[in-house]
């Protein structure tokens, strides 16, 4: 038993089960996330905080706003800002069909560094 839980660190606590990747995930995430303020997307300080999956409330500027399940924003949301403005208009309107497959290309090396 003690073995094992030296090995396995904090997802000892899983056991054998959800399966390999998804304990690689959780450790990741707590890692970044767990018991940490954010960086509230409206006033740029770091005072947000996760309330629950996708719900975070900002502590300085006391707005409750939607995210990622565990980050206040999330990959695409962020590929997004780059194409449309607030209003949901394309920012660049001749935008290259180039330049969208290097942001996607960003998106999956970033996963992969994430999954190793
Ligand atoms: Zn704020």
């Amino acid at each position: 038993m003690v073995i094992r839980m030296e090995r396995a660190g904090k997802n000892a606590r899983f056991g054998s089960r959800y399966g390999r990747r998804v304990r690689k995930r959780i450790l990741t995430v707590e890692a970044k996330y767990k018991g940490k303020t954010q960086t509230c997307p409206f006033c740029n300080t770091k005072f947000a905080e996760r309330k629950s999956a996708g719900i975070f409330y900002c502590k300085n500027c006391k707005k409750k706003f939607a995210g990622g399940a565990y980050e206040p924003t999330t990959l695409v949301k962020r590929m997004l800002n780059k194409v449309y403005d607030k209003k949901g208009k394309a920012v660049n309107k001749q935008i290259d069909i180039k330049e969208i497959e290097k942001l996607v290309e960003d998106i999956k090396q970033k996963e992969e560094t994430q999954e190793e």
